[in-house]
């Protein structure tokens, strides 16, 4: 199995650095999303799983890397943001419905709401460059509100990385050895 984990925003060629979405506090997204994917990447190389860290804030770039590489699956890790502060929860993408896409994102949904007690805000399909044009199934994982205050606190302390690094890790073992 090759997986590729995709750290959601980061540097740019243009020499900026898209954060992504802020939290009240100032926690920027895209280190909250790497620390995530360094953490699953920890547990795939532990069963000696091909896999690797795509941390880039284009696109682009991203679906290239993903392609190049010939990974076997696509993991994109983000945080949600809402205006209303009281948004929480966490969902799962995949782009189409009906495909093996599909079924690792139900599984992977499954085991972050019951890793991380976090509201279940179910499976989604969207649209998504990254689910669309990456040649393998894929899913994108928006792991907890970071505009909720509460769960802003939860994601600097390093467990919350770790359960969702967990339950991804969870579903990718449950789908790659069927
Ligand atoms: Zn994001």
């Amino acid at each position: 199995m090759r997986i590729a984990v995709n750290a959601g925003h980061g540097p740019k060629d243009n020499g900026l650095y898209d954060p992504g979405a802020v939290g009240p506090s100032g926690l920027l997204e895209a280190e909250q999303n790497l620390k995530v994917a360094k953490s699953l990447l920890a547990k795939l190389q532990a069963v000696n799983w091909a896999c690797l860290l795509i941390h880039d804030g284009d696109l682009d770039d991203v679906i290239k890397k993903n392609n190049t590489w010939g990974a076997s699956y696509f993991i994109s890790i983000h945080a949600n943001a809402a205006t209303n502060p009281r948004a929480r929860g966490v969902e799962t993408y995949a782009w189409l419905p009906g495909g093996q896409a599909e079924k690792l994102a139900l599984v992977i949904q499954k085991e972050l709401v019951s890793k991380t007690g976090q509201v279940d805000r179910g499976v989604k399909f969207a649209n998504f460059r990254v689910l669309k044009y990456t040649n393998c199934p894929a899913v994108l994982v928006e792991a907890g509100f970071i505009s909720n205050p509460e769960t802003e606190s939860l994601m600097r302390e390093g467990a919350f990385a770790e359960k969702v690094a967990q339950a991804i890790f969870n579903g990718l073992l449950k789908i790659c050895n069927k």
